[in-house]
């Protein structure tokens, strides 16, 4: 399932909290930290979806995940991961969580594509003047 949305993030712990397509939420992050948050978005699981209902509602900018879903079934996943950029991302994103990463489009993001890579211990691209650099 691709997450609809980032809504947020609890940066000490890593751990990404989505609101997916189909009105349920996902946590995404390393082992540790989704084991620990599971049972408190579990406990609280109302409450947090009505919160995460409300935040996506009023959120204005235009859908990133539909973006990157759509960028993704193209088969950018697997170059990604085997470390490729995929063809045509050649600008720029500055991500909060990996850098300066290439991209479709120049802009900023909380979170993008790259990051899933990150978060499973993969190298992830970082775009400079001079080119794409891996680490
Ligand atoms: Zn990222």
């Amino acid at each position: 399932m691709t997450p609809k949305i980032v809504i947020e993030r609890v940066r000490a712990d890593g751990v990404h909290v989505f609101l997916t397509t189909q009105g349920t939420i996902q946590l995404k992050g390393s082992p540790d930290a989704v084991a620990k948050w599971t049972p408190v978005v579990r406990d609280r699981k109302p409450e947090l979806l009505t919160h995460l209902q409300g935040v996506a509602a009023n959120d204005p900018a235009p859908d990133p995940a539909a973006q990157v879903a759509d960028r993704l079934a193209r088969g950018a996943t697997q170059a990604m991961r085997s470390g490729t950029v995929p063809q045509g991302w050649n600008q720029p994103l500055l991500c909060e969580g990996c850098g300066a990463v290439p991209w479709g489009v120049a802009g900023t993001a909380v979170m993008c594509p790259w990051c899933w890579v990150r978060m499973d211990g993969l190298p992830v691209p970082r775009i400079t003047g001079s080119g794409v650099m891996w680490g």
